[in-house]
């Protein structure tokens, strides 16, 4: 077996898995909670260990204090990483501006250059810099890669990426549209375009792979949607910052910017927006709660404000979808992934339920059934005479996993 621990660091976090890439399986995993407060703790998961889980609560001051804490962890609780073949380790980089279109190889000069970048993301990238550094030290005889969130996306249009500002300021300031979650956009649109389902009916139709139009709704508690025509992206809704584009757990998502003017100008600082922006907006600022399972709850009780923010919610969906359709010149492919799209029955059919002039569909037993695998929520029609596979456009649902997608582009590279 070879293995890769992925690596996540938040500004008070730090998530890992180590993943073999070649059978996909994660071995053991965890997080650590609250770096740098007065009490934090750690929780790993292992098949090695009795109970399955380990619990340690412990001050961890910092990300260095961390990543020991996860070390002992295997020690202790296994599996030894050693043992598991561990041959890489990826980290997951929320940012990686112009420079970086790929996975990279980390060395002293992509640590300065990511480091570059914390203008660009400054809630974001120095967690990763410095779980970078202190993974470098404490497993320097691994390959260490760095697989950039916005990666996938480097390849927009011009006429997608671009803002319509003054261009010597956006040349000045490196504003344009960057994208993110981009691992999971391209990890759930190749799956979708490998589905048995989707080859069936593009070889019935007579049709190359590179003609295929997905739209992709990755909704989880940040929420992103992607425009991909044969694979490469063409359009996607979080902008210059993951603060664009579709409602999420605490981000408004698309706002008129005058608003933020009108805030400062009635006494907020532009931290306080900052914060109202990131932290205090969305499901949360609208319904009081940014798990969509307590909006739903609220809604079902009967609670105005949640059924509004659930409604916010859609509209804006359906209003990309159609977007998206439009900038495709057509949809062969709508698929849902992470926390809300692959377990919200009921965002998916609110989604679908008026997109039928789109020739989406959706049949409410697959759509209802729960399941860990892709699989197609579409009424199935014959695709043509003698094949059972169902036609296009279909409504997929694709689980999203992206330690597995930074796990096999770092075993790529460190094995190159
Ligand atoms: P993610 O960011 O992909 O981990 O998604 C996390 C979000 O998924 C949570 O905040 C919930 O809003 C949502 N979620 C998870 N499970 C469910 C469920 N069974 N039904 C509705 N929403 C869910």
């Amino acid at each position: 077996m070879a293995t890769v621990l992925v690596l996540n660091s938040g500004s008070s976090s730090l998530k890992y898995q180590l993943v073999d890439p070649a059978s996909g399986r994660s071995v053991a995993g965890g997080i650590v909670e609250r770096i740098g407060e007065p009490t934090g703790s750690a929780t790993h998961q292992s098949g090695e260990s009795e109970t399955g889980e380990t619990v340690r609560d412990a001050r961890v001051p910092d990300h260095g204090a961390a990543l020991r804490l996860v070390l002992d962890l295997f020690d202790e609780a296994g599996p030894s990483l050693a043992d598991a073949g561990i041959t890489a380790v990826g980290h997951r980089v929320v940012h990686g501006g112009a420079v970086f279109t790929e996975p990279t190889l980390v060395d002293d000069d992509v640590v300065a250059a990511v480091r570059d970048l914390i203008p660009l993301a400054p809630l974001h990238n120095p967690a990763a810099v410095e779980g970078i550094e202190v993974a470098r030290e404490l497993l320097a005889h691994l390959p260490h890669v760095a697989v950039f969130d916005t990666a996938f996306f480097a390849p927009l249009p011009a006429a997608a990426a671009t803002y319509a500002l003054d261009r010597e300021v956006t040349a000045e300031h490196g504003i344009r549209r960057y994208g993110f979650h981009g691992t999971s956009h391209e990890f759930v649109s190749s799956a979708v375009t490998a589905h048995p389902a989707v080859v069936a009916n593009l070889t019935a139709e007579g049709r190359r792979p590179e003609s295929l139009r997905q739209v992709v709704l990755h909704l989880g508690n940040g929420a992103s949607a992607s425009a991909v025509l044969g694979g490469r992206p063409v359009d996607t809704s979080m902008g210059f910052t993951p603060l664009e584009g579709l409602v999420m757990g605490t981000r408004p998502g698309d706002l008129d910017p005058g608003i933020v003017f009108h805030l400062i100008r009635a006494g907020l600082s532009p931290s306080d927006v900052d914060t109202l922006l990131n932290k205090r907006s969305g499901l949360l600022g609208m319904a009081g709660a940014n798990d969509m399972r307590e909006v739903r709850k609220l809604a079902d009780t009967g609670d105005a404000d949640a059924r509004l923010a659930l409604e916010v919610y859609l509209h804006r969906l359906r209003k990309y979808v159609g977007a998206y359709a439009a900038v495709l010149g057509g949809i062969d492919v709508l698929t849902f992934t992470a926390g809300v799209g692959e377990n919200d029955h009921r965002i998916r059919s609110g989604v679908v339920r008026d997109l039928k002039f789109l020739g989406l569909t959706i049949d409410p037993a697959a759509n209802e059934a729960r399941s860990d695998e892709a699989r197609v929520v579409s009424v199935r029609e014959q695709a043509a005479p003698g094949s059972t596979a169902a036609a296009l456009p279909l409504v997929m649902v694709v689980p999203t996993n992206e330690e597995l997608a930074i796990a096999r582009q770092a075993m790529e590279l460190a094995e190159g």
